[in-house]
This record gives structure tokens, sequence and C-alpha cells, in this order.
């Protein structure tokens, strides 16, 4: 304790100049939190398609981790591999965060499944007699006469369904960070011995929200998410090997509270899509389940040798790189690109905000901000999906681009986009195709 409150101000004062006052020897991997998502009264999706086996995520997310946890104490007994749950029981984000720093993990793993919207489909299942009746009118004026006419017809009647989702696979997702990027990034590239680890100076006696800690709290979040990075790209890799489609790793530039409330580094694995047939007999199978806690167990292992055999996280096979993060290239250029707008900003930062536009009937987008993927099959809503972005210096022209992943139930895929700088607000209405990508394009004068 007393170490934090000296080494603090001695940090603020020299961070300029040098952060080797924190540099340590390669951590090891100790403790690893494994975290079954939902739980209790917070189901998570649920298997609704005809035929589907009704499956709830909180129960397939407490199977996987309790092979998971069972592989990785057998594969790796020197670690500590705690659970945040072993029963259907209900806990909050905080609650899964709050067990995890008690426990000082060294690396969260986050277990979901994903969902999507479903089509509705109709059958016809027989016929019923209706009378129809028709008002027509006869004469003019006081002899003008009403009439009502009625015809019985014969109408169909039909039965509703949800069809199962065509989309299935695994895909990895780490945090966002991107209100520290560019400053922080410099530091962190020109000090080959930084080395921080989060039990060894965020503590409760610091107040985090002073302007002196930001810088810190920073460094420590873009630290955490250079190793969240290497194992999610590890985690993709091993899922990939058994022959699931992988979605690469992927980047949720509004944050994952769980994973953002971590004092570690820390992944979320959606491991399949309950509303897709295959996928759910998949999660719902002692065969998937073990697939999946052998793969995640083997990307376990490599991170632990990476992170153990005298790396400094700059030696890591993976330096911080969005390109590689999101392999999702083919999308972004198997389209043709239709430029919507050109917006002038005037201030480095704007924020932009997302809604379907007209009748919420699901679109989904994938979003990429100047090549870079931001955010990954969202569905469109009238609750807005934000993005914080700033324009990159080093280009005239920044590209916000919309992917429809497919056109909801009324084509084509509507967006409605609201850009904010400052106290301008422009409106933008953005149609995407199958063959045409929508383009907003920022520049800064
Ligand atoms: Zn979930």
């Amino acid at each position: 304790m007393i170490r934090k409150k000296l080494i603090i101000p001695v940090f603020i004062s020299t961070l300029c100049f040098s952060l080797s006052c924190f540099a340590q020897t390669p951590k090891l991997l100790k403790t690893i939190i494994v975290d079954a998502g939902h739980g209790g009264s917070d189901v998570g999706a649920v298997g609704q398609y005809e035929g589907s086996l009704r499956s709830k995520e909180k129960d397939i997310t407490l199977a996987i981790s309790k092979k998971l946890v069972a592989t990785l104490q057998r594969e790796l007994p020197d670690v500590k591999t705690i659970p945040t749950r072993t029963t259907d029981i209900f806990q909050n984000v905080n609650e899964k965060a709050r067990i995890a720093n008690q426990y000082h993990g060294d690396l969260f793993i986050c277990i979901h499944a994903d969902s999507g919207p479903l089509k509705t489909a109709r059958r016809k299942i027989g016929t019923r007699q209706v009378t129809h009746y028709k008002t027509s009118y006869t004469g003019k004026g006081k002899k003008r006469k009403k009439k009502i006419t009625a015809t019985k017809v014969e109408e169909p009647v039909y039965q509703y369904y949800k069809l199962p989702l065509q989309r299935s696979g695994t895909s990895v997702w780490i945090f966002a960070s991107h209100k520290t990027s560019d400053k922080l990034k410099a530091i962190i590239d020109n000090e080959e011995d930084f080395n921080i680890e989060a039990d060894d100076s965020l503590s409760n006696s610091v107040d985090f929200n002073s302007p002196e800690m930001k810088p810190i709290i920073a460094i420590y979040a873009k630290r955490f998410q250079l190793k969240s990075i290497n194992m999610g790209m590890l985690v993709e890799e091993e899922i990939a090997k058994t022959g699931r489609q992988t979605y690469g790793l992927n980047q949720r530039q509004v944050g994952i509270r769980v994973l953002q409330s971590t004092n570690m580094p820390a992944i979320l694995i959606e491991t399949g899509f309950i509303n897709n047939e295959e996928d759910e007999r998949y999660l719902n199978s002692e065969k998937g389940q073990q697939e999946l806690a052998d793969g995640i167990t083997e990307a376990v292992k490599r991170y632990k040798s990476i992170v153990e055999n005298g790396n400094s996280g700059n030696k890591l096979p993976v330096k911080e790189n969005d390109e590689k993060i999101t392999p999702a290239t083919e999308k972004y250029n198997s389209r043709t690109k239709n430029i919507l707008k050109r917006i002038d900003v005037r201030q480095p930062d704007f924020k932009v905000d997302l809604y379907d536009d007209g009748d919420v009937d699901g679109d989904m987008v994938t979003v990429y901000y100047n090549g870079k993927i931001l955010l990954s099959n969202k569905k469109l809503t009238e609750k807005a999906l934000t993005l914080n972005l700033t324009v990159d210096p080093s280009r005239t022209e920044n590209e916000l681009l919309i992917y429809a992943e497919n056109e909801g139930e009324i084509p084509p895929n509507t967006a409605l986009m609201i850009v904010t700088e400052g106290s301008n607000r422009t409106e933008v209405r953005i149609a995407s195709d199958e063959k045409k990508n929508g383009v907003i394009i920022f520049t800064k004068q």
C-alpha cells in the first residue's frame, strides 16, 4: 500500500520521461477466471426458431465453462482456474467483474452464445369463411340511399413461425479503448521495458476519477488490451482449426462492460449462434462443448508460454494492429462504394449515432472506419449505436463505411446516421444493399 502511494506521484511527474519505475520481470500466468455468461433470471439468448431445442444461453455457457475449467485444471495444474459460477445463479456484470478482481485474475475469459434477428415465415393451414360487407350509395340529394351488400368469401388461415438463423460460427471480442489511443501508443512504443500489471498499483486507495489518474488508467487499459488482442487471436486460431466458421477478433467501439470492469486482460467468446440449427445442436452436445473447451485451453497454453517466456509485451507475436484483428476485408472490398455524403468537420473528435431508419425490421450492419472494423453484425434499432470517432490527421479523407449484413424484412438496409461535432448536427440517410456499401467521407480543413 505504501509503495503504491509513493509510486503514483513519482509516476505522474516522470510520465513524459520514463516509465521504467514500473518495469518488472515478466508476469506469470497464475490465475485464470472463467465466466459462464448470464445465469439465473438472466437467461441470455434463447433458441426460438421452429424445431429449436429451446436452449437457453445461460445453460450452454455454464456447460462449456465447466468443461473449460476442468480441462484447464487438468492441462495446467499449476495455474489456478476459478469459475465465476458453477450453478444456475444470477450475477450482474459488476458481480462477475468483482469476483475476477478479488481473485487477482491474470486472464479473464467470458463464455457466451450469440443470437440474431429471426425471420418470420407463414404456412397455410386451412381456410375459413368470412363475410365481407360493401357499402354503396344510390341516388342523389334527398333520394340518396345507402346500400350494404354482404359477400361470403373463403380466406386462407396461416400459421406463423420463426426460421432458423443462417449465420453460424464463433467470434472473439476484446474491449475498446479508443479513447486511450495515440499519445499512449507513442509512450508504449518508445518504452521497451514497459510492463505493468494490475495488482501492483491500481488499488482502492486511489481516486480513479482524478485527472492525474486518467493517463495511468489509460496506460493500464492499453497494456491489457495488447495482451487481450494476443489471447483473442490465439483463441480464434484454435477454434478455426476445428473447422468451425470464425469471424476474426472483434473490438466493440462501444465496449463490453464486463471486459472493461476487469482489471486484467480479458476476452469474450461468442461460441456459436443459439438460433442456428447446426450451432444450437453443436453447443448442446458433449462433443461440441468439449471441442470448444479444448480449443480455448490450447490457446491459453500458447498465451501462457508467450507471456512467461521472457517476452515483454512488445515481443508478443502480434502487436496492436487493427487491420490484423479484423480479417473481414472481403466484406469491405467485395461491394462497390456508394459515397452518400461528404462532411467537413471542424473538430477532430465527432460522434456518430446509427439508428434503423423507418421501420425497425432487423437490419444488421458491419461498420468500418478507415478500413478498420468498428461494429460487427450489429442490429439497428430505434436505440442509437454510438461511435466516437477521431479524424486521422494523416489522411485527407476519413471513410465511414456501412456494410449491410442483411436487408431486414423491408429491403434495402436503411440506417439513419446523426453526426454530432460540437454544436453541429448532420443527418444522413444511408441505404446499403448486397451490391453497394454506403460511404460517408469526413474531412477536416
Ligand atoms: Zn451473452
